[in-house]
């Protein structure tokens, strides 16, 4: 098992320790763990939740190690949508409440980020336990209560369940397609910019701010970039790696409850671009994928936009204030970004998209996402700075 000793302690500096940490199993083999970990719940009957591909991946492994044990096992395969993916939708999540037998004690979720999210939703409600397996190291949230959903064509994250245990096997993720990978490193290196915007955030709207929360994010993304190469070559190692990097920085926000270190605005981009997808029936984009290119177009725009505002008119307002008080300090974390070009390499490195081209995103979409992405969530990144105060059609009054 996973030692969580740099989570521990920063929950017991949050006075979070009700918050139950799941297990954390990651390396060579452990779905083999399964097992026991069921008999020492007493758990015994168990509820599958997967697509084809993981019930392929992973799931019918896992099932015939727990019918061995006998244990009993009921396995639901979500159906896909016209375009082939399984979306966390209405539907889907009615189908797997009516295909849950009532005698279920945990489900196990088998899969990446949207069966997860699909599986906690449905636990939540239906006040049953769920176990993690992923089936590919492709996001952060496994560990997380938020489940994004899409409900009546918008998508909303809604606050559900958290795995009580997660059993990441190595070689399950080394064999998952690189495209997933790379979406996982994605999601890690938009760190660079939420970490940046998370400070600005308390600096400037007074939000609230962890340094260990932020220590400890930090690290996990430091790690991923220290063994890019690893992570591109999908080996065991690099693959563990990043999973533990994901993994630690969704229990941070597990235990703040709150998203912040890893999501900014860079995030709000890429749920911009989600929306027009959705609303215009396109295809779905991993998350990760787009993530991280939206890190390098807010790199971009911070290096190049940002740090070249003059600050010197904005005594006036309390907003004002602050921002020309700490512009030295934003000035410095902006400078200690790497470049756009830098982040754009090693995502390339690991066989992900790293221009919106590659993306399939038209040139519109992307300029309209950066003139109305920060009105998504009500939250001060770079980006909503450089479009209320430091706009050339500056709010008076902000
Ligand atoms: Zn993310």
């Amino acid at each position: 098992m996973v030692c969580l000793e740099k989570l521990n302690n920063l929950a017991q500096n949050l006075n979070s320790e009700h918050i139950d940490l799941p297990s954390i199993f990651l390396g060579k083999g452990v779905i083999k763990e399964i097992t026991n970990y069921l008999k020492q719940n007493e758990f015994q009957h168990i509820t599958f939740v997967v697509d084809n591909n993981t019930f392929k991946a992973a799931g019918e492994t896992i099932k015939s190690n727990i019918l061995n044990e006998g244990f009993e096992a009921h396995v639901v395969v979500l159906t896909d949508n016209g375009n082939q993916q399984v979306i966390a939708d209405e539907q889907t999540l009615v189908e797997l409440f009516t295909k849950t037998p009532m005698d279920t004690d945990v489900y196990i979720a088998v899969g990446a980020g949207t069966i997860h999210d699909i599986t906690r939703f449905c636990a939540y409600y239906m006040k049953l336990p769920f176990i993690s397996v992923p089936t590919a190291a492709s996001v952060d949230g496994f560990t997380s209560k938020g489940a994004p959903v899409i409900l009546k064509g918008v998508k909303e994250t809604l606050q559900t369940s958290s795995p009580i245990a997660v059993f990441a096997d190595t070689d399950i993720l080394a064999s998952s397609p690189k495209e997933l990978t790379a979406a996982g490193f994605g999601d890690m290196i938009a760190e660079y910019t939420s970490l940046l915007d998370w400070k600005i955030s308390a600096w400037i709207g007074h939000e609230p701010y962890n340094q260990q929360a932020a220590e400890i994010t930090k690290d996990a993304l430091q790690l991923c970039v220290d063994h890019c190469e690893e992570i591109a070559n999908h080996s065991s190692y690099g693959l563990e790696v990043l999973m533990k990097a994901l993994i630690e920085s969704g229990l941070v926000m597990l235990l703040l409850n709150y998203s912040r270190p890893a999501s900014g605005a860079e995030h709000h981009l890429s749920h911009y671009w989600e929306m027009s997808l959705l609303k215009n029936g396109k295809k779905q984009l991993l998350h990760g994928a787009k993530v991280g290119v939206a890190s390098t177009i807010i790199i971009d725009e911070y290096k190049n936009k940002l740090a070249t505002k003059n600050v010197d008119s904005f005594t006036g307002t309390t907003l004002g204030q602050r921002l020309t008080q700490h512009w030295q300090e934003i000035m410095t974390v902006i400078d200690d970004l790497p470049s756009a070009v830098e982040v754009a390499e090693m995502l390339s490195l690991v066989h992900g998209p790293s221009k919106v081209e590659e993306l399939g995103l038209e040139k519109e979409l992307v300029l309209e996402s950066l003139q109305n992405a920060h009105t998504l969530r009500e939250r001060c990144t770079g980006l909503f700075l450089l479009n209320t105060l430091l706009s050339p059609n500056r709010i008076i009054g902000l």
